[in-house]
């Protein structure tokens, strides 16, 4: 039976993208397979994890890792699933566990909405494995100028055309060195392998010298991704704002 690694389960208000606002449960999984500059998620699987025991009230318990599906649904059993939009497997990217998935998804019904899952888009053939078993994928595409790694464009554009088949966004985190060049660039790839997604503008919060975008940035690379797209968003993390995990 697979095993994973998970780092925190709370539930909580989705703070990014299109879906902001809603109540969801999240799991975060340990591990990335990327190295983005901004990072600040510890990769490193550690003993234990922190779980919220009852949904909203932050009363954490501390639970041994690794998990099984099995053990990990029925710690999630009292968490109300009906009163919450999805379950986001979040990380880290979800997909470096996907033998894990596959098994929990079926464990966790319940949600409005079902599983939504949060990647950076780099793992085309973990995501065509759980393809059927998604409902919502909230897709990064990964700037250099952000990350200081180049842009993967070839797996991005593979892998959104396997979400395209499920409700999927696609998120780009801009900062004050995001080049017109990689907005456009992404833009063009949505609209070629996913026409009616959104594409989502995040700009950065500022964290290990990565600085985030002026007003007037913000606006021109919006401008930039318009000439391609329709539905151009700019939607900052709003979690922080509200003080929320
Ligand atoms: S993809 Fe996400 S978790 Fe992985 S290094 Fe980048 S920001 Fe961190």
């Amino acid at each position: 039976m697979p095993e994973a690694n998970i780092q925190e389960i709370f539930s909580s208000i989705q703070g990014e993208g299109p879906y902001v606002g809603c109540r969801q449960i999240f799991i975060r999984f340990t591990g990335c397979n990327w190295q983005c500059a901004y990072c600040d998620t510890p990769v490193k699987p550690a003993e234990s994890f922190p779980m919220e025991k009852t949904p909203g009230l932050r009363d954490f318990i501390t639970i041994s890792n690794p998990v099984t599906p099995e053990s990990l649904s029925k710690l999630c059993n009292g968490y109300q699933l009906t009163l919450h939009h999805s379950v986001s497997l979040t990380g880290g990217e979800p997909l470096l566990h996907k033998d894990f998935i596959k098994e929990l998804i079926p464990l966790i019904s319940g949600t409005e909405r079902g599983i939504f899952l949060e990647t950076n888009g780099t793992m085309p053939e973990s995501l065509r494995h759980l393809i059927d078993e998604l409902s919502i994928i909230s897709m990064d595409i990964k700037l250099r100028s952000s990350t200081k790694i180049d842009t993967p464009w070839e797996l991005h554009g593979e892998f959104l055309k396997i979400a395209a088949k499920q409700d999927v966004y696609v998120k780009l985190v801009i900062s004050d060195n995001t080049e017109e060049e990689e907005v456009s660039r992404a833009a063009v790839m949505v609209k070629r392998a996913a026409p009616n997604s959104a594409l989502i503008l995040q700009p950065v919060t500022s964290t290990n010298g990565v600085l985030a975008p002026s007003v007037q940035q913000v606006l021109k690379l919006q401008e930039i991704a318009l000439r391609e797209l329709t539905n151009v968003r700019v939607i900052p993390q709003t979690h922080r704002m509200m003080g929320q995990l």
